[in-house]
C-alpha cells in the first residue's frame, strides 16, 4: 500500500483511523470531524479520551488481530497517536490500508540509540553518548560523559526511565535499577534553552513547518511553551526548522514529526565542540509543544496530521497570534472538585482544553491552556494572571 492514496472529505461516510486513545488522538478526532470525516479510535480502556469522542471506538490492545482487523477494515487510512504502538502493529495495518507515518520510522522513533544514529546520518549534532547494553559496555564507558543522565532506550516518556548520574558507581547502581534493559548514557548539557520544531510532510515529499517553539520543562515535563516572533535567536530557529526537515526527509517520513532540541549556554565548551544546537529526540506523531497551533495558527498541528494521512495538500502554517501554553497536570487539582475554571475564561483569549481523564494525579497530563493576544506582552500578562488562579509556578 506504498502508492500515495487521496481521501477528500466528503458527505459520505470516510473514516480516519488513529491507534491510541489519549489526548493527542482526542484532539486528532475533533480535527479530523470538523473537516467532515468519521473516526475511529483502537484503544483498550473503555474510557480513553479519543475513544470517548469517536464514531467508532474499537477496545482491544495495540497487538490484538482482531482489533487491527477491525480497524483496517473501517478505516480508508490509519495514523497514530502514542509513539509506542508496536512497530508491527502498524505494518499490519499497513498490509491493508495506508498507514502514516509508517512503521519502519516509528520503530526508529521508538528507540533512543536508533533515533541518535538516524540523527548522526542526517548531519544533525546530538549529546554526546554511549548505548549501554552488556557490562563490557557499562565498564568502557568514558569518564567525560559524566555527569550524565541514563536513559532507557525505549518506553520513556515525561522524564519516565531517566536517572540523573554523577558517578561511575552511581551509573552501575542506576542501571541496575533499571533492570540492566538498554540504555542511553548522555553527557548533562549545559542548557541555555529548549525548543521543538514540528513538520508536517506529504508522500510527495512536501514539507510545511509550524513555527519554532519554546519549551520549558519541569521535572523531566513539558510545563511552558512560547511562541511568537522573537521567542529564539531567528539564526537558530532557521537551523532548526532545516534540521527537522532533514530528519524527515532522511525517513522518508509521512505525517506530522516533531523534533525536540537543546539549545546550549553560548560560552560552554560543549556549544563550542557541538556547534550550540543539539537535537534531543523526536516525536512520531503531534506534539505537546504543538497545541497552541490549534487557536493561534491558520492550520493546526492535527488537522496537518489530517491531511497527511488523507493525502490532502499542506499549506505552510501561518501564526497569527502570539501564544503561550500552559500544561494543566494533575497536581493543580483540589483533593476535592475543580481549579476555578471560571475564573481562568474569565481573562481574555483563554483557551481550555481538558482531555476528559476522571482522576487527577500529580504529573497526569488533564488539560492544557493557550492563550492568545495580540502582543507578547500582552499573552504573557494573562498567561502569569492564569498561573496566579491555577496555582502553577510563574516562568
Ligand atoms: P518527553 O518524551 O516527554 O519529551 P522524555 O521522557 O523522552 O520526555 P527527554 O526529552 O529525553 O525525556 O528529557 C526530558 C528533559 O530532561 C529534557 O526536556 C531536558 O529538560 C532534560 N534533559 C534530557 N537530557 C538532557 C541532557 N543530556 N542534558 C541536559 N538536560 C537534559
Ligand atoms: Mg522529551
Amino acid at each position: 500500500m506504498s502508492d500515495a492514496q487521496t481521501f477528500v472529505p466528503s458527505t459520505r461516510e470516510t473514516t480516519l483511523g488513529v491507534m491510541g486513545g489519549g489526548q493527542l488522538g482526542r484532539m486528532f478526532v475533533h480535527a479530523a470531524q470538523r473537516l467532515g470525516y468519521f473516526t475511529a479510535v483502537l484503544d483498550a480502556d473503555p474510557v480513553s479520551p479519543a475513544g470517548r469522542v469517536s464514531h467508532h471506538h474499537i477496545r482491544t490492545g495495540y497487538t490484538d488481530p482482531e482489533g487491527l482487523a477491525q480497524l483496517a477494515a473501517v478505516s480508508c487510512a490509519i495514523t497514530t497517536e502514542f509513539e509506542n504502538v508496536p512497530a508491527a502493529a502498524l505494518a499490519t495495518l499497513a498490509q491493508a490500508r495506508p498507514v502514516a507515518p509508517a512503521a519502519a520510522a516509528v520503530a526508529i522513533a521508538q528507540d533512543r540509540a536508533q533515533e541518535k544514529a538516524h540523527f548522526l546520518r542526517c548531519g544533525v549534532p546530538v549529546a554526546p553518548h554511549a548505548v549501554i547494553e552488556t557490562e563490557a559496555q557499562l565498564a568502557a564507558v568514558m569518564d567525560d560523559l559524566l555527569p550524565g543522565i541514563l536513559k532507557t532506550a525505549r518506553m520513556g516518556y515525561d522524564g519516565k526511565g531517566q536517572v540523573r548520574v554523577a558517578t561511575r558507581s552511581e551509573l552501575a547502581a542506576a542501571w541496575a535499577d533499571l533492570q540492566r534493559v538498554p540504555c542511553v548514557l548522555e553527557k548533562m548539557l549545559p542548557l541555555a534553552l529548549e525548543c521543538s520544531v514540528i513538520v508536517a510532510r506529504g508522500a510527495d515529499g512536501t514539507c510545511v513547518n509550524l513555527p519554532v517553539q519554546r519549551n520549558l520543562h519541569r521535572g523531566g515535563i513539558l510545563a511552558v511553551t512560547e511562541v511568537f516572533e522573537g521567542n529564539i535567536d531567528p539564526a537558530l530557529a532557521e537551523r532548526a526548522v532545516a534540521a527537522t526537515k532533514s530528519v524527515a526527509a532522511g525517513l522518508d517520513y509521512v505525517g506530522v514529526l516533531c523534533v525536540e532540541f537543546f539549545v546550549l549556554e553560548p560560552s560552554s565548551p560543549e556549544a563550542k565542540a557541538l556547534g550550540g544546537l543539539v537535537v534531543n529526540e523526536m516525536a512520531p506523531r503531534p506534539h505537546n509543544s504543538g497545541h497552541y497551533s490549534i487557536e493561534a495558527c491558520d492550520v493546526s498541528q492535527f488537522e496537518l496530521q489530517v491531511r497527511t494521512m488523507a493525502g490532502l495538500p499542506l499549506t505552510q502554517p501561518r501564526q497569527h497570534s502570539p501564544s503561550i501554553m500552559l500544561n494543566l497536570l494533575g497536581d493543580l487539582w483540589p483533593a476535592s472538585g475543580e481549579p476555578d475554571w471560571a475564573a481562568v475564561l474569565a481573562l481574555p483569549g483563554t483557551h481550555l482544553h481538558l482531555y476528559g481523564k476522571a482522576k487527577a494525579a500529580p504529573g497526569r497530563k488533564m488539560g492544557h491552556l493557550t492563550i492568545t493576544a495580540a502582543t507578547v506582552e500582552g499573552a504573557r500578562a494573562t498567561a502569569l494572571k492564569a498561573c496566579g488562579v491555577l496555582g502553577i509556578v510563574a516562568f
